[in-house]
This record gives C-alpha cells, structure tokens and sequence, in this order.
C-alpha cells in the first residue's frame, strides 16, 4: 500500500492541476466543483493509505448544490486527475465526465435524498466488516457511538449497487450519521467529507475496540447505558464552543 504513496506523475499533476490552469473543461464546471473533486480525490486516496479499503472498493462522494461528485467505477485513486471529475444530478443522471460513476450511486443519492448530509464515504473496513457479520447492532463500547447519534445498526444484507442496498442502508441510518452494513462495510455521512471521513475512521476504531474487549476468553466488556450515551452526547455537541 505505501508505493501508492508516491506512484508520481498522476497525482502530482493532479495536484497541481487543481489550482493551476489545466483543462479546458474545467471554465464550465460551477463555482466549487474543482475544489470539492481535489477534495474528494484526496478523502479516496486517504481510505485506501489508512487501510479501510484496499484497491477500488469502497466509495466518496460530496454535494455541491444540486450536483454529486462521485468516485468512478474501477479507477485506482491515485490515477484520478481534475479531468476526471465525475458528478451526477440528484435522480443520478451524469452532468459531468465520461467515466461510469460508482457502482454504488443509488446508495449515495438515497442519502442525499433523505437527509442533510453533503458528503458520503462508503468503506470495506475490516473490523467494521467483521462486527457486521456478528451483531445487528455494534454494541455501545465507547462514548463516540453517540457522536454518530447513538448505537450503530447493522444494515440488513443485499447485493451491492442494488436499490435494495440502498434501502436496507436508509433504513439502518435513521437517526443516525453512520451504520454498518451487513457483510459488507461502512457508511457515514457528515457536512462535509472530512467529518465523514472521520466518523468512518471512528466507527472502524470501536469496531476494533469491540472485537478486541470481547475475544478475551471468559470475560464481557461492559458497556455503555443510554444516559450514559445521551450524556455524552451532549457533551459532544457542545464540543469546540468551550474553548
Ligand atoms: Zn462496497
């Protein structure tokens, strides 16, 4: 995984592309689109160095406006360039690029449609996975499970890219910021892709805190009660205003 770290001139060009003058196509893209597409390749590429993916499984996709930029179906990340840029409307009509968009769009648009979310990561993480294959609900081990809106459900399994997926995956995140899905992986949403990406990267870490606290033989962890979790989470809102 290290050597995509550096795998040259792909992502060097992109890098530059963004906020350099590369691309005709770019005069017709609206107002924050090349922004939000350098973001987006950037949150891919972070999935797969931080292990949560591995090669082009898993998805991102981010809002601006009324259009969804979305990671292509089979591009290794660190290939991707501004030219790239991939977005489709709300109904998941392409407006921008010719690559195929992911797979799993029906599952990102479901999200945008239902709730206030602005940008999705859909991951394969391996202990997230594993819970999901064990339990319908990741059970309350730490504090942040209320930063995500409280305990996490497992999303009932369908075929991926299907609206069957898409459905069971609404249904589970009711409420909530994040769920697993079942033999599958992860979603989260946030008001932007980094705070996406991090609940992503927190529901992986309980996930692992999990499985780790309840494979010691002949003990139980404990865990968390509802006030517990309420309390929390209002601590949690009020977090960043203190200081
Ligand atoms: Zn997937």
């Amino acid at each position: 995984m290290a050597e995509q770290h550096g795998t040259g001139q792909e992502a060097e060009g992109a890098e530059r592309g963004v906020t350099g003058t590369r691309g005709e196509g770019s005069a017709e893209l609206g107002e924050g689109v090349a922004e939000a597409w350098a973001e987006l390749v950037d949150t891919a590429r972070r999935t797969v160095a931080d292990g949560l993916v591995v090669g082009t499984s898993g998805n991102v996709s981010v809002r601006v406006g009324d259009t969804v930029l979305v990671t292509p179906s089979g591009v290794p990340y660190d290939r991707l360039t501004p030219a790239d840029v991939t977005g489709v409307d709300l109904t998941g009509r392409q407006v921008l690029g010719a690559l195929v968009p992911t797979s799993e769009l029906p599952l990102h648009l479901g999200v945008y449609r239902t709730t206030d979310a602005r940008a999705v990561v859909h991951t394969h993480a391996v202990h997230a996975t594993a819970v999901s294959t064990l339990v319908d609900e990741l059970p309350a081990i730490h504090y942040m499970t209320a930063a995500l809106g409280g305990p996490v459900r497992v999303a009932r399994y369908a075929t991926y890219g299907t609206p069957e997926l898409a459905e069971n995956t609404l249904r589970a995140l009711d409420g909530r910021t994040g769920c697993l899905m079942r033999n599958h992986g992860t979603l989260t949403h946030g008001a932007g892709l980094a705070q996406a990406y991090d609940r992503t990267a927190q529901l992986e870490w309980m996930c692992r805190v999990w499985l780790t606290a309840s494979s010691v033989p002949g003990m139980t962890p404990t865990l968390l009660s509802r006030e517990q979790l309420a309390e929390a989470g209002e601590r949690l809102r009020g977090y960043g205003q203190r200081e």
